[in-house]
């Protein structure tokens, strides 16, 4: 098997400030598939195309936000490989149960200097994808409801020590930086993109001096019509967009970026191209060029990308 270590986003714990509207987002505009509720009075979704319990988790708080972003790693011997990993590099790390959220196995969580809390975990209970796996049929009718994203994609945090960040990233855990802002200074890291698979990005972190912040939790659609679809039924709804329906120089996203009824940012999201980690040379966007990796048709730095975070 190729691909080993880190696989992929498996979930973000969101916070929001009224349950039963983030339900209502999530569950109904968004179309995500309500898995489950815990004794927390935690909320569970999953999106149609993913096959594991859970990948978006709402908790009820005073602030919106992101409690943690987790990652799916290969195996149990890769967690605690890449735990031991963690702490000879020099961070503390801590075991979470089993159980402590439904249908998930033991976490590895740590803080990173951006102020994130970051998970490892590499069980987590399947309940398939509403095809079966025997003649699966292509898509489950669940994708007809709401926005239907596929999974959950990636997640760009704003918060400080973006390059010790970077590091961690890489020479732990294994990422390759693939695409890179730099300062107005051009002697570092504004913003970075980073892979832990053949995904054009598996995480992003922007430099902000507010640490933990959230920009925006991204959804995979699976073409541009349904991106535009998508904003149709964010107008039906009177959900706020933000930017879009357009296309990101830096990834070649094709994207919506919209809010959650608490203020969370999220993005429905399309297209990119393919990396592999054999690309010694991440691409590279100057400060003043900024405005045509956010958004390349328009070429504008939209003020609330650089200033509206939970
Ligand atoms: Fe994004």
């Amino acid at each position: 098997m190729a691909m080993t270590g880190v696989l992929r986003p498996g979930h973000a714990q969101i916070r929001v400030l009224d349950l039963e509207e983030g339900v209502r987002h999530y569950r109904d505009v968004m179309g995500l598939v309500e898995t489950g509720r815990d004794a927390q009075g935690r909320v569970y979704l999953k999106c149609w195309d993913e096959r594991d319990h859970n990948s978006v988790i709402l908790r009820q708080a005073e602030s919106a936000g992101l409690d943690f972003f987790g990652f799916k790693v290969l195996d149990k011997e890769t967690l605690d490989k890449l735990d031991a990993d963690l702490q000879a590099y020099g961070l503390k790390t801590e075991r979470i149960p089993a159980g402590e959220m439904l249908e998930t196995g033991e976490r590895v969580r740590f803080l990173l200097p951006s102020g994130h809390f970051i998970e490892l975990y590499s069980e987590k209970t399947t309940v398939g994808n509403g095809c079966g796996l025997v003649n699966p049929a292509p898509w489950s009718q669940e994708s007809e409801r709401g926005i239907g994203p596929v999974r959950l994609d990636h997640a760009l945090l704003y918060g400080p020590n973006v390059a010790e960040v970077q590091k961690i990233f890489t020479d732990v855990l294994g990422f390759f930086l693939v695409e890179r802002v730099l300062n107005p200074e051009g002697n570092a890291n504004l913003a970075i993109w980073l892979s832990c698979s053949h995904k054009v990005h598996d995480i992003a972190f922007a430099e902000y001096p507010e640490p933990g912040k959230l920009h925006h939790c991204s959804f995979l659609m699976e073409t541009w019509e349904e991106v535009l679809r998508a904003g149709d039924i964010m107008s039906m709804n009177k959900v706020p967009v933000d930017i879009g329906p357009t296309r990101h120089g830096v990834t070649r996203g094709c994207t919506i970026y919209a809010w959650d009824p608490s203020g969370n940012r999220f993005e429905t999201f399309m297209g990119g191209y393919q990396p592999y980690p054999d690309y010694k040379e991440p691409l590279t966007w100057t400060f003043d060029n900024f405005g045509q990796g956010l958004d390349y048709p328009q070429r504008k730095l939209h003020e609330t990308f650089m200033t509206v975070v939970s």
